[in-house]
């Protein structure tokens, strides 16, 4: 019974896990999915998760233009005046994903 593809001696994962560096001190951190913060358990920073496909923005402290910045990245360099603007929980911004709804969860199945 069961699944013939899973290999014997492999139990899947107990809970999904995502994991994401400390912003401050760039320890990893595991966290459950679904989780908006995480906090560090060697500094205490509350540090906000971004899924792996979203972007953040955040405003240059440069010359205040919008950037976007992948997950996880620690700082984004501006394109316009190359000032490195750190990505810290001050400026952080959720995705512009969150406010266009959530995505489709429901497909046709054949047909
Ligand atoms: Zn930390
Ligand atoms: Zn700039």
């Amino acid at each position: 019974m069961g699944n013939p593809d899973v290999p014997p001696g492999w139990s899947p994962p107990q809970a999904e896990m995502g994991q994401m560096t400390c912003g401050n001190c760039h320890r990893l951190l595991s966290y459950p999915q679904g989780a908006k913060h995480v906090r560090c358990a060697c500094c205490q920073t509350a540090n906000l998760v971004l899924e792996a496909h979203e972007v953040g923005n955040v405003k240059c402290d440069g010359c205040s233009v919008l950037l976007m910045y992948p997950y996880g990245a620690p700082s984004v360099k501006c394109s316009s005046c190359h000032f490195i603007t750190k990505i810290g929980e001050h400026n952080r911004r959720p995705p512009a994903s969150v406010q266009q709804g959530p995505p489709p969860l429901t497909r046709n199945p054949l047909h």
